[in-house]
């Protein structure tokens, strides 16, 4: 396969062709999944401009080198395999399976508040067709916390639909997204024990009101990869 850069005109918005196929793939190659709700290509949509401005955050670039549209310079790091990935994705900080159960003491992700929209209720507006969370109604500003120790996997304003949101890996092997917030007091790569604030709910991203939007992913997974909340 080539490896020369086919052009920034076949990058964007309106734009679907086999280049754009091959980007998703490399950037989901590259710690990317996350942003992908369905397989990459060919059409240009927002899941390639979340994932390529991460991938270019990711080298250090900033401006109009981070704007999500991949030049001669991405296009080159992603076909040949240079730079950093996308941070949150790697399972290297997990302590792992078979450790013992730690989190058993935070009852909520949203102290003091419960469920107010059921994971797996089916509906067309989602792509996966059913809810991938729980969600926790809440005024914007009441804070989310760790629901186990872990590793922040990522903390970013990239994501269209999800808005503000961290990762959090946790003790259990398991990664708990936290999505639509108003603030993130944490960062990538960062340590947090059971119970420690992360962040406020909030409107960011997709939503009709204030809430935490809640899931709970295997190590790395994407959209859709989930399960009922637990921990
Ligand atoms: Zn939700």
């Amino acid at each position: 396969m080539s490896t020369g850069f086919p052009g920034a005109h076949c990058f964007g918005s309106g734009k679907s062709n086999e280049h754009i196929t091959r980007l998703g793939k490399l950037l989901i190659k590259r710690g990317g999944k996350r942003f992908y709700q369905q397989a990459a290509g060919p059409r240009w949509g927002n899941a390639d401009l979340d994932a390529t401005r991460a991938f270019q955050q990711a080298q250090g670039w900033t401006g109009s080198s981070a704007d999500g549209i991949p030049g001669p310079r991405t296009w080159d790091y992603l076909v040949n395999g240079k730079g950093k990935d996308i941070p949150g994705s790697s399972s290297s900080s997990s302590s792992g399976s078979g450790s013992k159960p730690s989190g058993g003491a935070v009852s909520s992700p949203v102290p003091g508040h419960r469920v107010s929209y059921a994971f797996g209720v089916r509906n067309a507006r989602y792509s996966s067709g059913y809810h991938t969370g729980d969600d926790y109604a809440a005024p914007t500003g009441t804070p989310v916390v760790a629901v186990r120790s872990g590793t922040i996997a990522w903390s970013d304003a990239n994501g269209k639909s999800y808005g503000s949101w961290i990762g959090l890996n946790a003790d259990n092997g398991r990664t708990y997204v936290y999505c639509h917030l108003s603030a993130r007091s944490v960062s990538a790569g960062q340590a947090v024990k059971a119970g420690q604030t992360l962040g406020k709910v909030g409107t960011t991203g997709n939503v009709t009101g204030a809430h935490l939007h809640f899931e709970d992913r295997p190590r790395g997974g994407g959209y859709g990869q989930v399960r009922k909340p637990t921990w």
